[in-house]
């Protein structure tokens, strides 16, 4: 039984102010779903303190343990502040700062070493799907990450699925769409798939969310524009039970 997860990624938004009223705003009473809120750095402790009914995620995380990497957050940072869970892989990190398969997969390691879940981001871009290579470019960023993971390793991951092209576009992957490659990528994890979380990210709305879920092999999603207002992430985490 895979419970389901929904996590809000603010990306680089937000403020002290904003985060205080999302907080006060953000009702989960009656939600079944985990849910992870992933604000930008300066405001987990904030998150961290005020957060009722979720837990606390972060958007990035160094491969190094310490020392003189001028910038970088550890994951033992992290954990210092709670942080349960860390995205990456995302693709705005693949694209715009060059993070390739290989550092992904030193940043997954990074994070399970200190007791954090990765959630590992895959997706191929329009131009990959329009060529006909989207299940071929997500096996290879999975493989980057399971090639060197151990059976238990695998076991502590959760892995969303996000169209590159209908990440903040506004267009969503068709139910159908994102089970095949949901489904696809249980497939690729083996025997342990079955109890891996794999979640949908592109812009989910409330009001495309419950299609999404209805999906055998979709467990939740990734969350980025929406999760900017507590009300419209308050219903999509009420959608995923
Ligand atoms: C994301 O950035 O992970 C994301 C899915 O964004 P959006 O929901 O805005 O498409």
């Amino acid at each position: 039984m895979r419970t389901p997860l929904v996590a809000a990624n603010w990306k680089m938004n937000g403020s002290r102010e904003f985060a205080e009223q999302f907080l006060a705003a953000l009702d989960l009473e009656g939600v079944t779903a985990e849910v992870v809120v992933c604000p930008p750095f300066p405001y987990l402790a904030q998150v961290a303190e005020k957060v009722r009914g979720a837990v606390l995620g972060a958007q990035n995380l160094s491969k190094e343990t310490s020392g003189a990497f001028t910038g970088e957050v550890s994951a033992a940072m992290l954990r210092d502040f709670d942080v349960r869970y860390v995205i990456v892989g995302h693709s705005e990190r693949r694209s715009l700062y060059g993070e390739g398969d290989e550092l992904v997969a030193d940043k997954f390691f990074a994070a399970q070493r200190e007791g954090l879940t990765p959630i590992l981001c895959v997706g191929e871009t329009l131009q990959e799907r329009e060529a006909g290579q989207a299940l071929s470019v997500i096996a290879r960023q999975l493989q980057a990450v399971t090639g060197r993971a151990s059976e238990d390793e695998l076991q502590r991951v959760v892995i969303a699925y996000e169209p590159v092209w209908a990440i903040g576009t506004g267009k969503t992957a068709s139910p159908e769409q994102a089970q095949e490659v949901h489904h696809f990528i249980r497939e690729q994890l083996g025997a342990k798939g079955s109890g891996i979380r794999l979640l949908y990210g592109g812009s989910v709305k409330s009001g495309n969310a419950a299609e999404l879920f209805a999906q055998p092999d979709i467990d939740g999603a990734l969350v980025g524009g929406a999760s900017l207002d507590a009300d419209e992430f308050g219903k999509i985490c009420r959608t995923a039970a």
